[in-house]
């Protein structure tokens, strides 16, 4: 049985960072089963034709498409593409996934930020990091 307050501090902080490590690990594993991923953004719209008196001017409804357009930035401009169907499906997916891999680094970062004020504050003092 241990009575020492730091002690007992630094079993939870233990179980504390194997924790975060468990969870990391599973992140880190989700990595490895990501999909092709791809950049940029698919938006559908429905468009407005050259024709005055076509009926899509009146109704919003009766607006030609959905249309979609995969657009991204390239150096620094937005460039758009339309696409077909085939190409909109699997360019979505891709998407996804790069989406899905973001938010699992995002989360990953998360985890790694309180790893690390973790092990600084449990860090003996007058330690501080060399300079260079
Ligand atoms: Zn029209």
């Amino acid at each position: 049985m241990k009575l020492d307050p730091i002690a007992t501090q630094s079993d939870r902080h233990e179980r504390q960072l194997r924790a975060y490590e468990d969870t990391y690990r599973k992140l880190a594993a989700q990595l490895a089963e990501v999909g092709f991923i791809w950049p940029g953004t698919v938006v559908r719209q429905r468009l407005t034709c050259g024709k005055s008196r076509c009926a899509c001017h009146d109704d919003e409804q009766r607006r030609h498409g959905p249309y979609v357009y995969w657009t991204t930035k390239v150096k620094g401009r937005t460039v758009s593409r339309r696409l077909g169907p085939k190409e909109a499906e699997l360019i979505t997916q891709w998407i996804q996934n790069r989406r899905q891999l973001d938010q699992t680094q995002r989360r990953m970062r998360a985890v790694s930020e309180k790893v690390a004020a973790l092990l600084l504050r449990t860090a003996k003092p007058g330690r501080a990091p060399a300079d260079g």
